[in-house]
């Protein structure tokens, strides 16, 4: 049960096996979806999703009670 040693990760957008000629995606799909949260978001986001604290929400809804 020996399998080549040609394996891919899987697509870090929907975790489908990546595809050779679309690498590390699975489909040119992918590469987009990737490509546009890029252009969508900052430049210099982290890895990992910046997630907004209580106090940050709690802190946004003060000022927009404001206005
Ligand atoms: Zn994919």
């Amino acid at each position: 049960m020996t399998k080549p040693s040609t394996k891919l990760a899987a697509c870090p957008i929907c975790n489908k096996p990546a595809q050779e000629s679309a690498k590390p995606f699975c489909s040119e799909r992918c590469r987009q979806v990737d490509l546009n949260k890029w252009l969508n978001g900052s430049y210099s986001v982290p890895a990992v999703e910046e997630e907004f604290s209580e106090d940050d929400i709690s802190e946004l809804e003060n000022s927009r009670m404001l206005h």
